[in-house]
């Protein structure tokens, strides 16, 4: 029998439409940041990444809720652990 567990994880980005309001970085800045026009990005090492802290997608989530334009987008996913 498998000992593998299912752990929930999230992948986050952000689509066009952002208006630069500064609230995801305010909220997360270990996974948003500005770009130099204000606008938000996810920093490189979280783009493809799946986000397992359950803290951290917390955090992502409540970025996400707080986004006025709608524009970060998760995708919940599902991971093994090995
Ligand atoms: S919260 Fe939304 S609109 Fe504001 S900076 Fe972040 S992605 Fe852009």
């Amino acid at each position: 029998m498998s000992n593998k567990k299912k752990i929930k994880g999230i992948k986050v980005k952000i689509v066009s439409g952002c208006i630069a309001c500064g609230s995801c970085y305010a909220v997360e800045p270990r996974v948003f940041a500005a770009k130099t026009d204000m606008t938000s990005m996810v920093k490189k090492e979280y783009q493809e990444m799946v986000i397992t802290d359950p803290e951290l997608i917390e955090q992502v989530k409540l970025a996400a809720q707080a986004c006025p334009a709608q524009v970060i987008k998760i995708e919940e996913v599902n991971v093994t652990d090995s």
